[in-house]
């Protein structure tokens, strides 16, 4: 774990916020898979996946930077951390300029500044976008300060054979639980390794706490210390063990890496 709990402080006390990037694009995970959505990728996360594709997010930056222009690419560098209040002009800017159906909070890990979510939530509402979270699931009571400033919760679960974190279930278990009736989905990330206990566990463990929600099976995209990609026979096979638990299983690849999108 590589956080930076005294410069969150100091962000948190001075309305601040440790920013990587905020740029415009197309979802490419889960269900909302296609939509164009505008991403604010916060910095610092409370773990290290073996596959992190955002290995920037465990750093400490000087500086972030900010798309000038939804989808171009032009961005502009700012200093770090940022003040919410600029954040908050930034991202209104570019929902003003082109409509996007959601902005996607990202990471990194975004409940590590719940304060930024707080302030960002209303502008992004009022603007008619839905506030997106995409929470690694391990951080139950910042997910229940601000549950009410979310609309879709993008919940990953984390298996240890992809993840080589220890299980975080319990966290996962009451993020999931926390949602009530929002929309949202779970969303697990598998390599060649994978075992199939470790999916019906998940499986399992959805089904109790949303039996509503989509399960989504994400084979791992080689990177950082991940070198193969998961078989498509495997893929089958895991999408079958899931769904002996759950109604709406599916599998969907990361796309905007297809797409060669940001
Ligand atoms: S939770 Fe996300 S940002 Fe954090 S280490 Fe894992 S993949 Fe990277």
């Amino acid at each position: 774990m590589v956080l930076h709990p005294e410069r969150l402080a100091i962000c948190e006390q001075q309305g601040l916020c440790d920013l990587l990037e905020v740029f415009s694009s197309i979802q490419g995970e889960g269900p909302r898979v296609g939509e164009r959505h505008l991403f604010v990728r916060l910095a610092q996360c409370d773990i290290q996946c073996a596959y992190c594709d955002t290995p920037l997010c465990h750093g400490v930056h000087a500086r972030a930077r900010v798309e000038r222009t939804p989808g171009k690419g032009d961005f502009v560098s700012v200093e770090n951390p940022v003040p919410v209040q600029s954040l908050r002009g930034a991202v209104e800017g570019l929902l003003a300029a082109t409509p996007h159906r959601a902005v996607s909070l990202t990471g990194g890990e975004p409940l590590l500044q719940p304060w930024v979510i707080e302030a960002l939530s209303p502008m992004i509402r009022a603007s008619g976008a839905r506030v997106l979270l995409e929470t690694d699931g391990n951080l139950p009571d910042a997910y229940e300060r601000v549950r009410g400033s979310i609309d879709i919760l993008s919940m990953d679960w984390k298996a240890p054979s992809a993840t080589g974190e220890p299980a975080r279930y319990d966290e996962h278990r009451r993020v999931l639980g926390l949602s009530g009736s929002a929309e949202a989905w779970v969303k697990l990330v598998y390599v060649a390794e994978t075992p199939e206990e470790e999916v019906a566990l998940a499986a399992r463990a959805v089904a109790d706490v949303r039996p509503d929600v989509p399960f989504i099976l994400q084979p791992c995209t080689p990177f950082a210390r991940v070198r193969t990609a998961p078989s498509s026979d495997l893929g089958l096979r895991l999408v079958s063990v899931a769904a002996q638990h759950l109604s709406d299983v599916r599998l969907i690849p990361q796309v905007h890496k297809m797409l060669d999108v940001l």
